[in-house]
């Protein structure tokens, strides 16, 4: 039985923007402040923050090339039998979400780039206003993301006797060091959202965010997290974690459509010098007028002739915007593009990153407005329900279709794989054996690349880690299989800091890019056996 002291640590970096959670009244009465020190005052004196075991500091990237190591703390184990270990990083300057703009987007994201390698997750703290709008860009902004990264905030400061901060902050630096999910998402009153479904519903209430399109990814309840696996969007592909630094916010304006709105007013915005994007909130499901003879349609193909990207989403919650009517159907037959069911923050923030493409087109960004990026939209052809895949389930019971899996990994069997994880009902990509190893650890010490590239297309998690601590590359590295370390690093794995700091495996193969034949190929089937659940 591990004790406490041997039990596994997630490793979350804490990076504080300002918001509510850590304001207080101004000294000279003008309402409430971002204030510093949220660490030492706001979390270190909690004990569910905080297990009194004084751990060493952890070092953070403050820049790309500045290392500063900051204090850290350590939660007592949570249900998962698992410490978070964190440290928080505050901005220089701390804001009201309300001022936030696309430069602090970049800087929450280069600090995610930064710290990438160092830690399994990020807690963006921020405030409430405009945290649908910074969690959507930056489901944008991250690519070929396989940590996850969630923003939360509270209605109340965690100075105040009665507040949210406590909770929204404790479940977000549990989810986010104990699970694997590779997505931009913001907890609030213990859920777990995706970002770029989200919206603020109440400027009041502690259940201030909704996302009505979207069931949410995981809840914690009493017994604690259940995640939804089958809902999580996991990379497509092979390649590494990137940043897209600057989104075009400049460009883009959003109007809400209101009854008796005069065809003037939105000529007069569609021709704001420079505008290359409007998001239009129309009436229920996409509906606005027409103008007397046409005349606001004609003006909406004006613009669309001239260029500019028009957007027709809903002012309604829920629901999504499609030509059932007239109305609708006139502004898409005038060029203007259906949104679907994208919220605004959404739109807004997938345009400005549309426009922030070097040499994309019009009509690219065209096609790629209804397609699913970050599974911000519900694309038309999967739309409104999920149903379980038409093969039927290989074996009947996950354990031991789980280690059927395992052996066709091990035997290095391609056809055998596809064929399970096609049918795969059981969520077997999340799956671990009895020694925790995931089905990458089992493919990282098998004798085939294709079997390797196949999961990581499926999108299984490269920073998974058995029971030892160890993840796939460094079973591979191990094992002195440079194709495979090349594969699985050019999907983006890196040693974790633990196994660094255990000395790694120098093994001196795998350079980023080494998948060429011919390098020296490891023994098969080696360590993992008798795969089980
Ligand atoms: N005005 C605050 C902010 O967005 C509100 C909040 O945090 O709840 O920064």
């Amino acid at each position: 039985m591990a004790t406490q002291a041997q039990l596994p640590e997630g490793r979350v970096l804490i990076i504080m923007t300002g918001g509510t959670i850590c304001m207080k009244p101004s000294p000279d009465g003008e309402g409430l402040i971002p204030v510093r020190g949220f660490l030492n005052q706001g979390m270190a004196p909690r004990p569910s923050f905080n297990d009194g075991s004084m751990p060493e500091p952890l070092p953070v990237m403050t820049t790309a090339t500045t290392k500063k190591y900051l204090r850290s703390l350590r939660t007592p184990p949570s249900t998962y039998s698992r410490h978070i270990r964190y440290t928080l990083y505050e901005f220089p300057e701390l804001l009201d979400s309300s001022s936030i703009s696309s430069e602090g987007w970049t800087q929450i994201a280069t600090t995610v780039q930064n710290n990438y390698s160092l830690f399994d997750g990020f807690v963006v703290l921020h405030g409430t206003d405009s945290l649908a709008y910074t969690s959507s860009a930056l489901s944008f902004m991250l690519s070929h993301l396989g940590k996850p990264v969630i923003l939360t905030g509270s209605q109340a400061s965690i100075f105040a006797l009665q507040s949210d901060a406590e909770g929204n902050l404790l479940g977000s630096l549990i989810l986010a060091g104990t699970f694997m999910i590779p997505e931009v998402c913001l907890f609030f009153h213990h859920r777990l959202f995706r970002g770029n479904r989200t919206t603020k519903v109440s400027a009041s209430s502690f259940d201030a965010f909704a996302s009505p399109n979207c069931e949410p990814l995981a809840t914690i309840t009493a017994m604690g997290a259940e995640v939804n696996w089958n809902l999580v969007c996991r990379p497509r592909s092979i390649a590494r974690f990137d940043v897209l630094r600057r989104l075009d916010t400049a460009h883009v304006a959003c109007l809400r459509i209101f009854a008796g709105i005069k065809p003037e007013m939105i000529a007069g915005v569609l021709r704001v010098p420079g505008l290359r994007g409007l998001i239009l909130e129309t009436f229920g499901a996409g509906n606005a007028p027409s103008g007397e003879d046409g005349s606001l349609t004609a003006i909406f193909k004006d613009a669309v002739a001239r260029g500019i990207v028009i957007v027709n989403v809903s002012q309604c919650q829920s629901g999504s915007v499609t030509p059932l009517y007239a109305p609708a159907t006139a502004l898409g037959n005038a060029g203007v593009v259906f949104g679907h069911d994208l919220t605004t923050e959404a739109a807004l923030t997938k345009l400005s990153f549309l426009f922030a493409l070097p040499e994309i087109t019009y009509e690219d960004i065209i096609q790629q407005i209804p397609l699913s990026l970050h599974g911000e939209i519900t694309e038309s052809s999967t739309a409104q329900f999920s149903h379980p895949s038409s093969k039927k389930p290989h074996l009947s019971d996950p354990q031991t279709a789980f280690a059927a899996l395992g052996y066709a990994i091990a035997k290095g069997d391609v056809e055998a794989v596809t064929e399970m994880l096609d049918g795969d009902q059981y969520g077997l990509l999340e799956a671990q054996d009895y020694a925790g190893n995931s089905v990458l650890h089992v493919a990282a010490l098998g004798p085939e690349k294709r079997v390797m590239r196949e999961l990581l297309k499926r999108g299984a998690s490269v920073h998974a880690r058995n029971r030892a601590g160890n993840s796939a590359l460094f079973l591979a590295r191990r094992m002195g299989n440079g194709e495979m370390v090349g594969l699985l690093e050019r999907g983006g794995a890196h040693l974790h800091v633990e196994e660094v700091e255990r000395g790694g495996v120098d093994v001196g193969v795998g350079g980023g890019e080494g998948e060429g034949e011919g390098k020296g190929r490891g023994e098969s089937n080696g360590g993992v056996g008798g795969v089980g659940v």
